[in-house]
């Protein structure tokens, strides 16, 4: 079994060979709760992007072929490498991102999700047959792999993301690069290094590490028949864009501000301790993040105690330390940027009810502890911007009319949760609320692998979202055999 060397230079992998990226460009890969670079990624040039996309196309002329029970026995491989190693590789996240290594491990079993159900694509892309549609004709659908796809990755799940669509894209037959976040790309490495290991063919999985211009030299590639991008909103927009008027299919997943509804009917000690694991988790970097809670007035004091009270419990430390509840915000710029979004709520008059620049944590490192705002105003931009950070942002609803109705201010439409004791504001919530995860009495709406996952309004751009049927969708086009073979 190949053992994890993730500390060396971060390389390509593209036909079957590690190699260096061949651009001038990079940069280092930071240990956030120590500061220190643990390793160095460099950027690949249009020639490399070039090399992977011809090596993806030859690939894919056999690959296609290979019968669909074949090409899924890598998947059940990778399924069983990927739980082996689910340990040194949460280890590994933790080093490069900061999270916690029970985050780390629960974002690999996502992850490893994924797997087991691209693992299930003979049932699932299977077309339909209907004998005698018209007389003498019989009508079969079946739906074709296309060829090289690529999926662009964001920093704050570097083991799961790629999951989400590298075992589809094989499984129905393409060919597939990913390009991770060139601030944590050694996670992505290793995954892409068990995928070797678990015998996809040369040029099935491969990989390209880079930054901008990598991204824009896959987005401008005529090889590449479609995009999977996740990242901030801008970006998304962009690449939507670009992808789409290159001619490519493209999904592409914004940010997100997402909003638990608080109802008189809750149960509040179990809402905050929800609202607290949403808004925290992860350090907040979470695109399925709850930064904003919409609690209605009847129940607002209660609540805003309860919480604060768990909040002022929370650990905050280096991700493999023993009880550690939240690590460090991925860099110092990052941490910079939030602590401006800290003052800027102090400056627009919400009230600060515990402040993450005082609380206990690490003196070296990127560490911020949990900030939580009060009566902030549903327009203030700290409700409404995407921070990214461990800000939590309540804010007070008349009732629960005006609770949905600020929700659906939002420009995004991630996810919400709602908290209640009543069936029919529930019923509610799923009908009204813009967003395209709902969860009622549970802090993050994150769907199991067999869903689909995938937001409204700024946080998608594209028709199909990522995991589950969609993607088979996404990766296949559709044809119909239309036969006559009369008996003459
Ligand atoms: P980002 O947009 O900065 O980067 C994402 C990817 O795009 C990276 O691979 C990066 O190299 C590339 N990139 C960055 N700028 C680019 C540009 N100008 N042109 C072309 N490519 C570019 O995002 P991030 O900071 O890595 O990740 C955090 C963001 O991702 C947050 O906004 C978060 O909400 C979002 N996110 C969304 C989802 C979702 O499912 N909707 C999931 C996770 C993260």
């Amino acid at each position: 079994m190949t053992e994890s060397t993730p500390w060396e230079d971060v390389r390509n992998y593209v036909d079957g060979e590690w190699r260096a990226p061949s651009g001038d460009d990079g940069r280092d890969v930071v240990d956030s709760a120590s500061g220190e670079a643990v390793t160095h990624v460099g950027f690949s040039t249009d020639d490399d992007v070039d090399d992977a996309v011809a090596a993806g196309q030859a690939a894919f002329e056999e690959w296609r072929e290979t019968p669909v029970e074949e090409r899924i026995q890598p998947l059940f491989e990778l399924k069983s490498l990927l739980e082996h190693h689910q340990d040194d590789l949460a280890e590994t996240l933790v080093r490069e991102h900061g999270k916690t290594f029970d985050e780390a491990k629960g974002e690999l079993r996502r992850g490893i999700e994924n797997v087991e159900v691209a693992c299930g694509i003979p049932s699932m892309m299977q077309g339909g047959h209907l004998p005698n549609a018209a007389p003498d004709i019989d009508e079969t659908a079946v739906r074709k792999p296309l060829g090289v796809f690529a999926a662009v990755t964001p920093f704050n799940f570097p083991g799961m993301i790629p999951l989400w669509f590298m075992p589809y894209a094989v499984a129905t037959g393409n060919a597939f690069l990913l390009k991770p976040s060139e601030k944590t790309p050694v996670t992505a490495q290793r995954i892409v290094e068990l995928a070797a290991e678990a015998g996809f063919p040369d040029g099935v999985v491969q990989l390209v590490n880079g930054s901008v211009d990598t991204v824009n030299a896959i987005l401008g590639h005529d090889g590449i028949e479609g995009v999977s991008f996740v990242g901030s909103t801008p970006v998304a927009k962009h690449v939507y864009e670009t992808a789409a008027a290159n001619g490519k299919r493209v999904q592409a997943q914004g940010g997100a501000k997402n909003h638990v509804v608080v109802a008189e009917s809750a149960d509040l000690e179990f809402a905050a301790e929800q609202t607290v694991g949403s808004a925290f988790a992860n350090t907040g970097q979470r695109c399925l993040a709850n930064p904003v809670a919409v609690v209605d007035d009847a129940v607002y004091d209660e609540f805003v105690d309860r919480l604060v009270d768990i909040v002022a419990d929370m650990t905050v430390g280096e991700g493999m330390a023993d009880g550690v509840e939240m690590g460090p915000l991925v860099s110092d710029d990052h941490r910079e940027t939030v602590e401006g979004y800290v003052e800027m709520g102090i400056d627009e008059g919400a009230t600060l009810l515990y402040d993450g620049r005082d609380a206990d944590v690490p003196e070296e490192g990127s560490f911020l502890g949990p900030t939580v705002f009060g009566d902030v105003d549903p327009d203030a931009t700290v409700a409404c911007d995407e921070i990214f950070g461990p800000v939590l942002a309540l804010v007070r609803a008349d009732d629960f009319d005006d609770a949905v109705s600020i929700v659906n201010r939002s420009e995004f439409g991630n996810a919400a949760s709602l908290f209640t004791d009543r069936g029919a504001d529930a019923r509610r919530f799923r009908h009204e609320v813009e967003a395209g995860n709902l969860a009622v009495n549970a802090g993050t709406a994150a769907p199991m692998a067999f869903f689909h996952f995938g937001g409204w309004k700024d946080s998608f751009f594209g028709d199909l979202h990522a995991q589950g049927e969609d993607m088979i969708h996404f990766y296949t086009d559709a044809a119909v055999y239309i036969e006559r073979w009369p008996d003459a």
